[in-house]
């Protein structure tokens, strides 16, 4: 006999149950800022990767109304069918002026943009290298093809080139890494791997989900803090979720990867264009950040103050040198006790133990934004305090 569909879902329930992994989300009953309401509370945020805090900003809300108004509610197909909206193209150019790229195509999000590309891109006899840390998308992105998949250590450009040597192929060699990890908050010594992957002949391939926004001169990226935008053997790939407010992804690089994702990518040629409100607060997002320098100075400040008051009060942030800023609590339940205790004093953070991270460092992932006031801060500085003494972490 066939399994039943509530055989199926209470078994898996339950596994996910006793091993203390099933999530039921918190629900926020006001906007994404730096302070909202959660579950009944008031707190301040530092759960989001509203880095800019554009998700509720004023500027891209006016434009999305516009293009709302002006362009309708839905794009209304496919966009090799008709659904390639004037709005569409102009903020693909707008975005590859922005990272001095030959070509940008955006799709409809950071996840899909994995898939599109990394299956575009690669075929049988390509060998493709990737970080051992590299995001769930680009694993399920890369079980999309059939090259050769090889992983090398966290950030290390020596087993890199030990797994280039090991490896010698004809085809397409691609070394994939994100530009800043999501979970420890460390930036890819892409200066070094980019050029470890030259000796290779081989092109960088950088998802800069957390570095959009965050790096670079006026959030360009990760790639541009390190000098590369103008590289053809670099590709920027990205979400236009997290600093951007919106929701979406973008690949930038070299003149004609645009039209090969056109014609190759299957996100974008099976999957409807991204609706005209969203295009225009992107599109904004990008004005804005470029006309307003202060929101970079402001998320650069507060990630300094944090990090160095946190240090202060004996916290363990485990080298992090970006707005994503990890406090160790050692095994996951202390984790996610924190996290309950730092809610009930009205601070909103999330915790994360095993296997989201590794045993030990179980932690919680603070994410500072440029919305957030010094008192926001204090605030929760404070309440890290009384947690952190009340379990014996300090
Ligand atoms: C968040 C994230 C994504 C997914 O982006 P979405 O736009 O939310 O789908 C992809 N890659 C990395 C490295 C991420 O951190």
């Amino acid at each position: 006999m066939a399994t039943s569909l509530s055989d199926r879902l209470s078994t898996e329930l339950a596994g996910l149950r006793d091993a203390g992994l099933l999530i039921s989300p918190r629900v926020l009953e006001a906007p994404q800022r730096a302070r909202t309401r959660v579950d009944g509370r008031a707190v301040v945020n530092l759960a989001s990767n509203n880095y800019l805090g554009f998700a509720d900003h004023p500027k891209l809300k006016a434009r999305a109304q516009e293009y709302l108004e002006k362009w309708g509610a839905g794009a209304g197909a496919v966009r090799t069918i008709a659904g390639t909206l004037q709005i569409h193209e102009d903020f693909e150019r707008q975005i590859a002026a922005f990272k001095h790229t030959g070509s940008a195509l955006v799709l409809h999000s950071g996840f899909t943009t994995n898939q599109g590309v990394l299956g575009a891109l690669l075929q049988e006899g390509d060998l493709v290298v990737s970080d051992e840390l590299n995001h769930a998308s680009i694993i399920d992105g890369l079980r999309l093809t059939k090259a050769t998949r090889k992983v090398f250590r966290h950030a290390d450009p020596a087993d890199l080139e030990r797994v280039l040597r090991e490896n010698p192929t004809d085809g397409l060699v691609m070394v994939v890494t994100d530009g800043v990890f999501s979970m420890d908050g460390d930036v890819a010594p892409l200066d070094e791997l980019v050029a470890v992957a030259r000796k290779f002949g081989a092109v960088t391939y950088v998802d800069d989900a957390h570095g959009s926004g965050v790096m670079g001169p006026q959030g360009s990226g990760t790639v541009h803090h390190f000098g590369f935008e103008y590289a053809d053997d670099v590709i920027q790939v990205g979400t236009l979720s997290k600093a951007w407010g919106g929701v979406g992804g973008y690949a930038a690089g070299h003149g004609d990867l645009r039209q090969l994702l056109i014609n190759r990518a299957r996100p974008y040629l099976f999957s409807t264009a991204m609706a005209p409100a969203t295009v225009g607060a992107l599109a904004a997002a990008l004005d804005e950040v470029q006309a307003d320098p202060s929101l970079m100075e402001r998320l650069w400040d507060n990630t300094r103050f944090f990090k160095a008051e946190l240090h202060r009060l004996g916290f363990d942030t485990m080298g992090s040198v970006t707005p994503i800023t990890p406090v160790v609590f050692g095994e996951a339940p202390a984790a996610f006790e924190a996290s309950r205790r730092l809610f009930d004093e009205g601070i909103f953070a999330v915790g994360l133990g095993f296997p989201t991270v590794p045993r030990g460092k179980a932690r919680i992932r603070n994410i500072v934004t440029a919305e957030h006031t010094r008192a926001d801060l204090e605030q929760a500085l404070s309440a890290y305090e009384k947690v952190g003494r009340a379990l014996g972490i300090i």
